[in-house]
């Protein structure tokens, strides 16, 4: 039948993607959270995989972009508050994610018996993973407060203040001083207008008061999320670049010398608000030693890039996801899209990253929870390798995925632009690639017997497949020219990825999508867009893997 009125059930067009359980619908997130010791978590990820994929969550999310945070410096009689305003739905997000304990969960047992919970880790990057599906922006905020725990922990005195309101699954966007809150949000300042990723010349001074706390002056050119509690910033005191915490609000509710002068204009992560600060003699409470400020406050630039790396293979899986969906349910010459033979390479190959992203950042997951010298070792390495590599495969995969929904893709109420737009950043911040691959030079420099305990991880499986077994050979060539040529380092950097990752498939996964990864990934043609470079591939078991599980 013609399908000629506007408002009947349209013909040719794929369902809304929303009412997606974003857990039980995504088999390679249940395989990993099982595999890298969360099991006992799938109950609880099951109930938040409903929530996060509900068509009310995918709701919440597009108020809270269309309508993103509003700064109101003044109020009605000219006082300075520097309150951001933001949509009742990005609260309502907010509170859905810290109910979770994203906001906390791998800390709570300093709460109670001290001993870190088995899986932990892994179990909050579901959440995470599923959380940056549902509404990107807001994993910010969260994440932030998470990390910051590592480098509160520093100082004794100011975590038995702070973590009882930290770690606290109960959100509250009052704004008052910390005392009178049931929970508080943490952010954190490095990045100044001369320099983001040589904090070293930071110009933020630090002056001791009598009391013991130290006046700050200065500004931060970056400093997202700054309607939060309290913010850890680095400054230069006497003895050098050290970590301060700087309340927002003073314990009598007055402004704690933080003038927010603006909000970024951002591409994209618009629910967030990024702002730029002047400080004006704030108080700060020193966190760790002075002139230790990086040493301080990178367990938290660790623990964030952990998350940059989930959020991003979880923006992955959406855009995947929904493209599966689509040409699911979209016909074009007699055939529905995905049986069309060009477009199935396509998504193939794209899920194919996909599995290897998540493999990815799972295993760095529990690398987290463990205390053992590998684990360690593998946390330190592989950090900025996977944190590289996912957030520079994602952008790509997500817009070939928006090219697979047609001209749908590209228009805002299907929300696929709001992925598109978010995706970049995970790239940029906590360390942009380049800065990944200097992490990893400064790693070998240090401590190359670290790279190397990882290297013979991957090898145990390498050992059984030739072309792993090539990639490791590439890898050590590499190694052994790269701290004589630097630019090097981004090439090292994706052959440990793609190697790690062929590793984790050639265990873990059906023989068509390690056999197809390694095919595409470690030999055969050079490739540059996705649908090339594969010359067999078992195109139709990849796919019904990588399809939700939900009824077509
Ligand atoms: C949306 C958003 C929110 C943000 N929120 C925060 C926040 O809350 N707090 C905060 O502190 N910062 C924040 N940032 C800032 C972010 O962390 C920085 O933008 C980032 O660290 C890069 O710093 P920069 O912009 O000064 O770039 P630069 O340091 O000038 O770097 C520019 C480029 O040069 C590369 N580069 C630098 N040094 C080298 C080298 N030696 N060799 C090769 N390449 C090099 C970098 O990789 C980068 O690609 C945010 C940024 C964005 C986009």
């Amino acid at each position: 039948m013609t399908d000629l009125s506007w408002g009947d059930t349209p013909s040719n067009q794929s369902p809304p993607f929303v009412g997606v359980n974003l857990f039980t619908s995504d088999r390679g997130l249940r395989e990993a959270v099982e595999r890298e010791g969360a099991g006992r978590a799938a109950a609880n990820l099951e109930l938040f995989g409903g929530a996060t994929g509900s068509a009310t969550a995918a709701e919440l999310g597009r108020f809270a972009n269309t309508y993103p945070p509003q700064l109101q410096n003044f109020d009605a009689k000219g006082r300075r508050i520097d309150h951001v305003e933001f949509h009742p739905a990005y609260h309502e997000i907010m509170a859905v994610s810290t109910a979770q304990g994203l906001n906390c969960s791998t800390w709570e047992h300093l709460l109670t018996d001290g001993v870190p919970k088995a899986g932990a880790h892994p179990a909050r990057a579901a959440g995470c993973y599923m959380a940056a599906q549902m509404e990107p922006g807001h994993c910010c905020p969260i994440t932030m407060t998470h990390a910051s725990v590592a480098a509160l922990r520093h100082t004794p005195i100011l975590a038995d203040k702070w973590l009882p309101k930290i770690l606290s699954r109960i959100y509250d966007p009052d704004v008052a001083p910390v005392d009178l809150k049931d929970s508080v949000t943490l952010g954190m300042g490095m990045t100044e207008r001369q320099g983001g990723t040589d904090v070293r010349a930071n110009t933020t001074r630090a002056e001791p008061c009598a009391d013991g706390t130290y006046a700050i002056t200065g500004h931060k050119w970056f400093l997202s999320a700054p309607m939060s509690d309290g913010f850890l910033v680095l400054g230069q005191a006497k003895d050098g670049l050290s970590c301060f915490l700087l309340p927002r609000l003073k314990p009598d509710g007055e402004l704690n010398g933080i003038r927010v002068v603006r909000l970024k204009d951002k591409l994209g992560n618009r629910s967030n608000a990024s702002s730029e600060v002047e400080f004006d003699g704030a108080q700060g409470f020193l966190v760790g030693d002075e002139g230790r400020g990086i040493p301080t406050i990178i367990d938290m630039v660790t623990l964030t890039r952990l998350d940059c790396a989930v959020s991003s293979a979880g923006l992955m899986r959406q855009a995947m996801a929904r493209a599966i969906h689509h040409t699911r349910h979209r016909s074009a010459f007699q055939k529905l899209l995905i049986d069309q033979p060009l477009m199935a390479r396509v998504l193939a190959d794209m899920a194919l990253d996909v599995e290897a992203a998540t493999a990815l950042v799972f295993r760095l997951a529990r690398a987290f929870d463990g205390s053992t010298e590998g684990e360690v070792a593998y946390q330190r390495v592989m950090t900025p390798v996977i944190k590289y590599w996912v957030c520079k495969t994602a952008p790509n995969l997500v817009y070939e995925a928006m090219e697979c929904m047609g001209g749908n893709g590209y228009v805002e109420d299907d929300g696929f632009p709001l992925l598109y737009r978010e995706v970049p950043v995970n790239a940029i911040w906590e360390g942009s690639g380049n800065v990944m691959c200097l992490d990893l030079l400064r790693v070998l420099e240090r401590s190359p017997e670290t790279v190397r305990r990882v290297v013979e991880e991957i090898d145990t499986v390498g050992a059984r497949d030739t072309r792993l077994k090539a990639a490791l050979d590439r890898i050590e060539t590499l190694l052994a020219q790269v701290m004589r040529d630097h630019g090097l380092a981004r090439s090292l950097v994706e052959q440990l990825a793609l190697a790690q990752a062929a590793a984790l498939l050639l265990a873990h996964a059906p023989e068509a999508v390690s056999d197809a990864f390694l095919a595409t990934r470690l030999e055969g043609q050079w490739r540059s867009t996705y649908g090339t470079g594969a010359n067999k591939m078992d195109v139709r078991e990849i796919l019904d893997r990588a399809a939700p599980e939900i009824p077509v």
